[in-house]
């Protein structure tokens, strides 16, 4: 899982949310354009990894569940750390 800390969101760099209401997750590497909404996976931002783990974890393999919940425990306390 490739993971992107900036401010204090840790973006999953695999996955993209389109400007869809719902099922807006998409994994990059499946889906580079929403057949709903139009929009592009460059045009967008990458998926939350909190988000993605919380609502999307049927989108996920085993192995990802494991690794995303990892960093995601393992960067969080990082972001308390920063200055605000
Ligand atoms: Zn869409």
């Amino acid at each position: 899982m490739e993971v992107e800390v900036v401010g204090d969101i840790i973006f999953a760099n695999e996955f993209w949310d389109c400007e869809c209401e719902k099922n807006f997750t998409h994994r990059k590497s499946n889906t580079r354009k929403c057949p709903i909404c139009g929009f592009e996976e460059h045009e967008c931002a990458d998926s939350r990894l909190d988000e993605l783990l919380k609502y999307e974890s049927r989108m996920l393999t085993a192995d990802e569940i494991k690794i995303g919940t990892f960093q995601l425990a393992v960067l969080q306390p990082f972001r308390s750390r920063l200055p605000s």
